[in-house]
């Protein structure tokens, strides 16, 4: 049993109106997971204080237990990650990330390694030397991993043969890689259904290998010309995966594609 009263270190994931003056905030915390409470008054402009929380920001919160929902009484910034927020287009990837720690996660399940990730994340994101596209990237990999959703990249998922260098499938159903000799047994065996399975380069799984198994201190040096042309390709290929398994489609994609500036 939680106190009546308790504090809680958190994220705010998502923000939305609730009733007259409140708001209703989803919260990532290190200990409890994801957590819902209400923030009253916190739409009145002279609330600075008691349950003013910015989206993204990092914070401890005073909590009291409610009946149904629970109420922030007190609120303490801790970082509120100030220069991703002068960059629209970087605010919409931290609303990308904070969606999906938002949609893989339940709640009151504790997850303290999504919790270390999104955390680091918010804060690479303020960082102008740092792709935020590869950030992304490098975000979805390891938080798939985290809630258990680690593509398979290195042996086929049919047979578990290890994967050769030619052009291979990757299928979001099967969850990784299937080599060419499968994806054919599994067409001629299921009247031309082989799971989804589309083809994959060898440069983009190269960079999923890459991206799944390396730091973010080693990945953020990953330079253009070592990228090749599979970055857009590997994109597509994560948001189909991550579709599947969330069986509905991220509101912050569409955000994002308005805000981002079409020579980044
Ligand atoms: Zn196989």
């Amino acid at each position: 049993m939680r106190e009546r009263l308790y504090r809680v270190e958190a994220i705010v994931l998502k923000r939305t109106d609730h009733g007259e003056a409140d708001r209703l905030l989803t919260l990532f915390t290190p200990d409890l997971g994801k957590m819902r409470a209400i923030a009253k008054g916190a739409r009145k402009p002279s609330s600075r204080k008691s349950g003013h929380v910015e989206l993204f920001a990092h914070t401890h919160l005073l909590v009291a237990k409610g009946k149904q929902l629970d109420v922030v009484t007190q609120a303490d910034t801790l970082d509120a990650f100030l220069p991703l927020r002068e960059n629209l287009e970087r605010v919409g990837y931290a609303y990308y990330l904070a969606e999906l720690v938002d949609k893989f996660s339940e709640e009151g399940t504790e997850n303290r390694a999504v919790f270390d990730l999104l955390l680091h994340a918010l804060a690479a994101l303020g960082d102008a030397t740092n792709d935020p596209d590869l950030l992304a990237r490098f975000f979805e990999l390891r938080v798939l991993q985290y809630v258990g959703y680690r593509p398979q990249l290195f042996n086929c998922i049919h047979c578990g043969k290890a994967i050769e260098p030619q052009e291979n499938y990757f299928s979001a159903e099967a969850g990784g890689v299937l080599d060419p000799e499968c994806v054919q047994t599994q067409r001629e065996q299921i009247a031309g259904r082989a799971y989804d399975a589309q083809p994959i380069s060898l440069n983009a799984l190269k960079l999923l290998r890459y991206l799944q198994t390396r730091e973010w201190g080693t990945v953020r040096g990953l330079r253009v010309a070592e990228r090749g042309d599979a970055m857009s390709e590997v994109e597509t290929l994560m948001l189909r995966y991550i579709t599947h398994h969330l069986e509905r489609n991220l509101k912050s994609v569409e955000f994002l594609r308005e805000v981002k500036q079409p020579n980044a």
